[in-house]
């Protein structure tokens, strides 16, 4: 099989994906979900025209020249209104939150008074009609959309959707994702380590991606590289309730140990492409296993991470219903020269800063190795370079993927 060019890659996994079922769930459950439909205002915010500050409540004209002296005739604290009206040469004291009564439309701060005694008060400076009041509705109506059908909920989004009383939520359902590491190599986390093995860090490199990004993890261990075990581990997989996603990690590659292909081919798999033309994960796989669609990752951590953001992540973003599937694009300008490139897409571990004048510029780690965790931790971006680019110069734009948070 000749190489499968990025793009095409891309656009072959998004075509394999659509949005998941809707469920409705407890605006209190809803942090990180995807809103499934528009969430629309149950009420108007403020209800009222409020008070923004601890002052006096008054009629603008009767402050336009100041000092000015006038009766209090009432008070309205948060939660509680004043039901007469303000008539000339009257006002009243107001706290913030508290309702504007008729006939004030205007809020004189208390820095700006002087109480003279118990039912006058000296207006020291006057301020223009409508200042300090926030009119009713000002943040948003009764039926206003606030919240667009594939929005990622946020604390921010939470609190204005509980503001406007929306206490039922709508959202996709979570992307199931089962994730298998392969290797003789590795141990779980916590367990003892011997001496010729490591970590399966990316179970939980991957499983953290996922959840990040508003997936569940289904975390199927390790198999080790015999058929029999991957076998278990095909069976375990089968015996777990709806999946959406199986990816294989390790044993893609054509090693005398790499089995994945292989066994699970033995079991279903029709292998879709295998193979990318980028640097790292070139022996990425996608496959349909049983109707299930698979990705097998190259099991060195740089490479797993960079293949997952490129081809795991849109497809988890389709399942959830995100505008704009995958880590977001940027323009940075280049921190240093960087050398030609070969012929495949070469996604460099990178750094950016914003500057102050807007732009954007951007450091590749030093060394690209992609077994390299230390250094993947310090990125912040993958630095993009194109199929068979000339060697750029500092200062020269290049794309950037965005790795959030
Ligand atoms: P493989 O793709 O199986 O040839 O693995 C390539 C490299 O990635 C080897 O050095 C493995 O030890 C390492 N590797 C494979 N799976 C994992 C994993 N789950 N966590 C960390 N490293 C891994
Ligand atoms: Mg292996």
């Amino acid at each position: 099989m000749s190489l499968m060019p990025v793009d095409q890659a891309l656009e072959i996994i998004s075509q394999s994906f659509s949005r998941l079922e809707t469920e409705s769930i407890a605006l209190a459950q809803a942090l990180g979900r995807t809103a499934a439909e528009d969430h629309h205002a149950k009420l108007t915010q403020p209800p009222f025209d409020a008070s923004a500050m601890d002052g006096y409540a008054v009629r603008a004209a009767d402050v336009a020249k100041c000092p000015v002296d006038l009766t209090v005739i009432g008070e309205a604290p948060a939660g509680q209104s004043f039901d007469g009206t303000v008539q000339p040469g009257t006002c009243i004291r107001i706290f913030t939150g508290g309702p504007v009564p008729k006939g004030a439309d205007t809020v004189i701060m208390q820095e700006n008074t002087d109480r003279l005694d118990e039912s006058t008060v000296r207006i020291m400076t006057g301020t223009e009609q409508g200042r300090n009041v926030r009119p009713a509705g000002n943040d948003f109506t009764e039926g206003q959309m606030l919240i667009a059908a594939g929005t990622a909920l946020t604390s921010r989004h939470i609190g204005m959707m509980a503001a406007a009383n929306i206490a039922v939520v709508t959202v996709t359902r979570r992307p199931r994702i089962a994730l298998l590491s392969t290797g003789d190599e590795l141990v779980t986390i916590g367990d003892p380590v011997g001496p010729n093995q490591i970590i399966s860090s990316n179970t939980l490199l991957l499983s953290s991606l996922i959840v990040e990004n508003g997936g569940e993890a289904i975390d199927l261990g390790i198999a080790r590289d015999t058929v029999a075990s991957l076998e278990q581990k095909i069976a375990l997989l089968k015996a777990t309730d709806k999946v959406d996603l199986l990816i294989t990690i390790g044993g893609a590659s054509v090693g005398d140990h790499d089995l994945v292909q292989k066994v699970l081919g033995d079991h279903g798999l029709t292998v879709i492409f295998w193979k990318i033309a980028m640097r790292p994960g070139k022996p990425m796989i996608f496959g349909d296993f049983n109707a299930l669609p698979m990705i097998g990752l190259p099991g060195n951590p740089a490479s797993a991470y960079v293949c997952a953001v490129n081809f795991m992540l849109p497809a988890l973003h389709i399942m959830l219903g995100r505008p704009t599937p995958g880590a977001p694009k940027s323009i940075a300008l280049l921190a240093h020269d960087l050398p030609d490139n070969g012929s495949r897409q070469n996604y460099m571990r990178a750094h950016y800063q914003n500057l102050a004048d807007g732009s954007r510029i951007v450091t590749a780690t030093p060394r690209q190795d992609s077994a390299k965790l230390s250094t993947l931790a310090q990125s912040n971006c993958l630095l993009i370079r194109p199929p068979h680019a000339p060697k750029a110069a500092a200062g020269e734009p290049v794309d950037i993927l965005l790795l959030l948070p």
